[in-house]
């Protein structure tokens, strides 16, 4: 039965789950009905190619679902974006230095990315930002183009110091940024050793804060960066090594995710205040570096939630840009080279995580017949009798009587004097009543709070081949909510309400929680699932963070992952592809040995032949069978 009504189209799809909107023109409906990536062409043209068409290559390719698809294209056209805003708001403004960006390695380390974000990036002079010893070696390994910025941030002992000082004497613009006093000392000592002078900059703590979830990492008790006391003494102990000379930039991170401009636009007129004031001390200040904190639109709402954010990069680019002017010219002062380390907003729309739906639950009462049983318990019959008398007026005191009655029920099972299936009809009517009173909700004037929560408590529960403790750890750790909906039939009217679960045995392992054009709601608009067909989704903007936050719940290792480029063509590349953990690997991940686990189920088996409880060949397929499963992918296989 397809439900394909006139009044129905994509387009009511696209107002539905707000794609338009958080989508930023990467994402989009096609004519048939299905979830389109478009990526910059040639000119001005977009190329589109439907998803469903790239899980027909995944699935050509061995690549089952759940699958990690990386499109490449979209982290050049983000790369492109914020030089290109920035290159405009610099040429408007008539500022007179450069932008130089550097991407924070933490945001997404893969090395497909990573090599991407410094083979698309060399032709803006794009860097990167390394906040350990690892992601240094990534920056000096990957990077070819010696005007790139490499920008340490973190605690710094002394081989990371070294390991600096090393890519300075090959050319690379590698710049220390002071996080505490404790590291100067540190840096005098090793540049001295190693004969070569480094260039620093010193990381403030703002007193500006910001609102969001990061609010933390602004103001006084920020974690990070030095308190003025401890500028001005940084800045003492350059002086006294004669190292001032080497302090060129200034740093501040408001933290990430930042919703409002005008924090922005504060924390940019603070930095300033700083960046003079140090200027008239003696340090040789060239560069500000705005940190990370660019975000993006997860709900498609453009407004200050803790998901969106009221400003669009170019607008970002252009009050960073009239900020720092405005303050340098009132001083007189050189316009110094912009740096911003935006992580997320260069690699969130780069990655969708597919899954399809393995089963779902549904939340919904049988028949009820039209006359009640004869000698139904007298309980029973209360219930019955409410719920012939649900009508819109009071519908608060139905939804009483009817959890009050399905409780006296209950209890009279506990008691004995209800029997099993007279406890079940009881919940049957329980359902239906809940059901009507749901369905006349709309025609309430004013809902109360109780009711509001019943569609959400009757939704379906759709069960995700996929964990949320892998692939999307932020919607459990920190409630971020990211663009769910269906990638075909959208030419369909959704029909159901659901909450979705993934594949982990944790009450944690859902998402209930989604954004759309009326605010955020806890169930999503979903289509029944056909028999014999697989029904997929898509989980939006997912490249940022995710992947390396991501944990083994309940074993569920790495999902496959796909990167594909979009040809000017419209066709497309499979460039990469990984296949996700075996159940070998993550056994191993947690110290079991898959070898000697299968030596033991291997006698385990022998012993039952020896006993007589399983022949030979029998001892053989379940053997093949442990050992194939040893390879086998960890998620839900068909
Ligand atoms: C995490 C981090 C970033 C990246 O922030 P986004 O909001 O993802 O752009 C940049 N700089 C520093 C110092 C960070 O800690």
């Amino acid at each position: 039965m397809k439900e394909t009504s006139d009044s129905w189209s994509a387009k009511h799809s696209a107002e539905l789950y707000g794609i338009e909107e958080w989508g930023s023109g990467y994402f989009g409906i096609n004519h048939a009905g299905n979830v389109e990536v478009r990526a910059p062409g040639e000119g001005a043209a977009d190329v589109s190619v439907d998803l469903t068409h790239i899980i027909d290559g995944l699935q050509q390719r061995g690549l089952e679902m759940p699958v990690l698809l990386r499109i490449e294209n979209l982290v050049d056209s983000r790369i492109s974006i914020l030089n290109e805003s920035f290159a405009e708001a610099i040429a408007t403004t008539g500022y007179q230095g450069v932008y130089r960006g550097a991407f924070p390695i933490k945001v997404n380390q893969q090395s497909h990315i990573v090599e991407e974000i410094a083979r698309f990036g060399e032709r803006y002079n794009h860097g990167l930002e390394a906040g350990s010893k690892a992601e240094l070696m990534i920056a000096m390994s990957t990077l070819k183009n010696l005007e790139s910025l490499i920008i340490c941030n973190g605690y710094k002992d002394a081989e990371f110091i070294d390991l600096g000082l090393q890519a300075r004497k090959l050319g690379f613009k590698c710049i220390f940024v002071l996080e505490t006093v404790a590291e100067v000392k540190l840096v005098i000592e090793r540049s001295r050793l190693l004969g070569v002078d480094p260039i620093l900059g010193v990381r403030l703590k703002l007193s500006t804060k910001v609102e969001g979830h990061w609010a933390e990492d602004s103001g006084d008790r920020s974690l990070f960066g030095l308190t003025t006391n401890h500028l001005i003494e940084v800045m003492d102990q350059l002086r006294s090594a004669d190292l001032l000379h080497c302090l060129e930039l200034l740093h501040f991170h408001l933290g990430s995710q930042i919703p409002n401009i005008r924090s922005i636009r504060a924390g940019v007129l603070e930095a300033c205040r700083y960046y003079i004031a140090m200027v008239g001390e003696g340090a040789p200040l060239s560069y500000i570096d705005l940190g990370g904190g660019l975000a993006i639109d997860y709900d498609g709402t453009s407004s200050v939630s803790g998901h969106s954010r009221n400003y669009s990069v170019q607008e970002y680019c252009v009050d960073v840009v009239e900020a720092l002017a405005q303050q340098l010219n009132a001083h007189n002062l050189p316009h110094p080279t912009i740096v911003t380390e935006s992580g997320r907003a260069t690699v969130a729309h780069t990655s969708v995580l597919l899954f399809n739906v393995l089963d779902v639950g549904h939340f919904e009462p049988g028949p009820v017949p039209s006359e009640l049983p004869e000698e139904s318990h007298e309980q029973v019959s209360n219930l019955w009798f409410t719920l012939k008398a649900i009508n819109v007026n009071k519908l608060q005191e139905s939804y009483n009587d009817v959890i009050y009655y399905r409780d006296q029920v209950r209890d009279c099972f506990f008691s004995g004097e209800v029997s099993l299936r007279e406890r079940a009809f009881a919940e049957n009517l329980c359902f239906a009543g809940l059901q009507r009173i749901v369905a006349l909700l709309p025609e309430m004037k004013r809902i109360p709070p109780e009711l509001e929560q019943l569609p959400e408590q009757l939704a379906d529960i759709y069960y995700g081949n996929f964990s949320v403790f892998q692939s999307l750890p932020d919607s459990w750790a920190i409630n971020q909510v990211f663009p769910v909906m269906p990638i075909h039939r959208l030419d369909e009217k959704p029909n159901r309400q659901a909450t979705i679960a993934d594949l982990t045995c944790d009450c944690d392992g859902k998402l209930d929680s989604f954004a759309g054009p009326e605010g955020e709601t806890r169930t999503l608009s979903l289509h029944s699932v056909k028999e014999g067909e697989e029904y997929y989704l898509g989980v939006f903007l997912v490249g940022a963070y995710q992947e390396t936050l991501g944990d083994l719940h309940n074993l569920f290792g790495d999902t496959n992952v796909a990167s594909v480029r979009i040809n000017t063509d419209g066709s497309v590349d499979f460039v990469h592809e990984l296949h996700g953990d075996s159940i070998a690997d993550v056994l191993s991940y947690v110290e079991y040995d898959p070898q000697q686990m299968f030596r033991q189920f291997r006698v385990a088996a022998e012993q039952a032949v020896r006993d007589g409880r399983i022949n030979v060949s029998e001892r053989q397929s379940m053997l093949s069978a442990y050992s194939e499963s040893l390879r086998g992918y960890t998620y839900f296989e068909r």
